[in-house]
């Protein structure tokens, strides 16, 4: 069995940015497994997946937030349709803005709660909608 990131000549290993065919030698990735796993471009498949996995948990769906100025202890609440609250694996909780499309910060959280009636971005949002 060849190296599992061998396809057709080409090294598909995520070690490198884009597959290519510039680290393949025949005799390393078409060898055994005790040899190709030697390859510093091999790298295992539950690694791969593991490092993956952490990226998509750190990167929420509005980048990445930064958890000394995003996280909240509180679920917050507020009347905005565009107003997101979405739970940290930590067990914090983080609040998004649909229209700016990030995260609010701490400091704008009570803004959205308390005064989204009067919020310019609201405005804004409800507009583009109401245009769509
Ligand atoms: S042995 Fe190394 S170079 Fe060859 S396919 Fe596997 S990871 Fe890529
Ligand atoms: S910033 Fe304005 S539009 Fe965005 S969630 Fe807060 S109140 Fe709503």
């Amino acid at each position: 069995m060849p190296c599992p990131w061998y396809q057709d000549g080409y090294c598909h290993s995520p070690a490198l940015g884009e597959p290519s065919s510039d680290p393949v030698i025949n005799a390393v990735c078409l060898g055994s497994e005790a040899v190709y796993k030697k390859c510093p471009f091999y790298r295992e498949r539950a690694e791969v997946r593991r490092e993956e996995e952490g990226v998509r948990r750190r990167s929420g769906r509005y980048g990445r937030p930064l958890l000394l100025i995003h996280s909240l202890k509180k679920c917050p609440k507020s009347g905005c349709e565009f107003f997101v609250v979405e739970e940290d694996e930590s067990g914090a909780y983080l609040a998004a803005c649909n229209v700016l499309r990030r995260y609010l910060t701490r400091y704008e959280v009570p803004l959205c709660e308390n005064h989204w009636k009067d919020c310019p971005y609201r405005r804004i949002g409800v507009t583009i909608e109401s245009s769509e």
